[in-house]
């Protein structure tokens, strides 16, 4: 028989007034009690629509029942055979929308708390099963991953199962794409991406860091060196801005640059060299996970005020549910109706403040939400030293300028096949935000799951 509290078990989470101040993570996970009260609220539905709505479909019923058993391995195991990274999706997806979104016990109350119970067991087996992975026999067939992001790393690992000579080319010094340069420690510990990439390291994934491509190699010189086969899970990391005056003031920041100093260049800690500007007042425009993630960091970088500046209403913002309500707890005020026209600079060119417009909402735009309008004589200032732009990103022109034949879309992404990731260009795969612009960790690594199988028939 099901518990049938109509709550969640509460997630343990260090109390606002601290965590603003540190990085450490904020949830805390759960214990083993916990995770089984939690289990046990799931009532085994026989129509499972949790699996209709988890992109990768796990067999959320299954490893749930499992939790209820207290065979952690099993669960873990389960999960698995899907999700190659379930430490990192436990943690970040935007569960309201996707697993938990359809659990039947959220129509009347909570659902059941899918993602926290994917953590638990992703973190139990991190800590109690120490067998390094089984590196698999050669096949004597080298592939090349372009991007080491959640598509990249799912792609390589799936297809070294399968005996593939898998190397990743990485731009940057550090492998991880957005888990390591934008999403913060306290909300995704970087030591749990350094563990799933030397899990991948030990089934004889080689990680080429600081290799550009488009720069270093082209996509031509891999096949030339005698890959067989291309994976392009290069992201979307090329910030927007919005076109308005004051863009080129010092102090303002595209949300990557700031997380990717922050996060990746370790601007957080005391002895760090890596420059960051702590402003007294710090204004994000944007309402999406990056504009909260960028909040966060500034507050906990000792900004007094940190704004979040969106052009809809609380409504309509973008951000994971949890992220907003613990920002909410973290004292970052919310502008919302908001938009900015100016940013306003002193003699020094440094930031002083914004020009900003109210909004008000009318009827739905082509995206389905309601159109911000300009209400009439609303111009007003908001003072800030620090600006930081979390208006979106789009795939960086690098390597679909580098790489004939490669056909893109009018928005930069990567034109695929749907169900297999195929581009136009022969033996070129790709997947994650390269193809759909931003996007969900989730959504990445089913795009890099799907094209290893794809290439593996190819190839075969
Ligand atoms: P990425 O993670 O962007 O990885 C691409 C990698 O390719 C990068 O390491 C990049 O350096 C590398 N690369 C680029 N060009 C080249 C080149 N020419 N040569 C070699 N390497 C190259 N999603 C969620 O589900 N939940 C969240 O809470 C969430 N929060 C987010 C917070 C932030 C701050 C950001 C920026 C994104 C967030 N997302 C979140 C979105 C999610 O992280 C992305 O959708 C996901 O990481 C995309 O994976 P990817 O592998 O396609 O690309
Ligand atoms: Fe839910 Fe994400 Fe896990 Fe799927 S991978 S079950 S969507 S938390
Ligand atoms: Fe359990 Fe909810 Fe899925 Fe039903 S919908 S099986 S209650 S997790």
């Amino acid at each position: 028989m099901a518990d049938m509290r109509l709550e969640k078990q509460p997630m343990p989470q260090l109390a606002p007034e601290i965590r603003n101040k540190n990085f450490e993570e904020v949830a805390l996970g759960y214990t083993e009690e916990q995770a089984v009260a939690e289990a046990n609220r799931c009532l085994q539905c026989k129509h499972q629509p949790c699996v209709g709505g988890c992109p990768v479909q796990i067999d959320i019923p299954a490893f749930i029942q499992k939790v209820q058993q207290r065979d952690f391995e099993g669960a873990y195991q389960i999960i698995s055979a899907q999700s190659a990274l379930p430490a990192v999706c436990g943690r970040v997806c935007p569960q309201e929308t996707q697993c938990e979104g359809k659990c039947v016990r959220g129509i009347k109350g909570e659902p059941v708390a899918i993602g926290r119970l994917e953590r638990f067991v992703a973190d139990w087996h991190m800590a109690n099963v120490k067998e390094p992975p089984v590196k698999p026999e050669s096949n004597g067939k080298k592939i090349a991953i372009i991007g080491s992001g959640p598509a990249g790393l799912t792609c390589a690992g799936d297809l070294a199962r399968k005996g593939y000579e898998v190397t990743v080319f990485e731009a940057l010094h550090v492998a991880g794409g957005v888990l390591v340069y934008g999403i913060p420690e306290f909300r995704l510990p970087k030591a749990i991406v350094a563990k799933e990439i030397e899990g991948l390291k030990a089934m004889g994934v080689k990680v080429e860091t600081n290799m550009v491509i488009g720069r270093v190699l082209s996509v031509d010189d891999l096949f030339a060196m005698g890959f067989e086969g291309i994976f392009i899970g290069s992201g979307a990391g090329l910030p927007r801005f919005m076109g308005i005056p004051g863009e080129n003031l010092k102090g303002v920041f595209s949300a990557n640059e700031y997380l990717t100093r922050v996060n990746l260049m370790k601007a957080y800690l005391p002895d760090s060299e890596t420059p960051i500007q702590r402003g007294k007042k710090v204004a994000v425009v944007g309402g999406g996970n990056v504009a909260m993630d960028a909040a966060r960091c500034a507050k906990r970088l000792g900004a007094e005020e940190v704004y979040i500046v969106y052009r809809r209403s609380m409504e309509e913002i973008p951000a994971r549910a949890e992220e907003i309500h613990h920002a909410i707890e973290e004292g970052i005020i919310f502008k919302t109706l908001t938009n900015p026209t100016e940013i306003l600079g002193d003699e020094h060119q440094n930031v002083v403040g914004m020009t900003c417009l109210e909004m008000e909402l009318g009827a739905p735009d082509e995206s389905g939400r309601r159109r911000p309008m300009v209400k009439e004589g609303s111009e007003h200032r908001l003072d800030t030293d620090v600006v930081i732009m979390a208006i979106g990103t789009s795939p960086n022109p690098l390597i679909r300028s580098t790489t004939p034949g490669l056909e893109t879309n009018k928005w930069g992404c990567i034109v695929t096949e749907e169900e297999s990731g195929k581009t136009s260009r022969e033996g070129v795969y790709a997947g994650g935000d390269a193809v759909t612009g931003a996007a969900t960790v989730i959504l990445a690594m089913g795009a890099g799951k799907q094209a290893a199988k794809a290439i593996d028939e190819y190839l075969k």
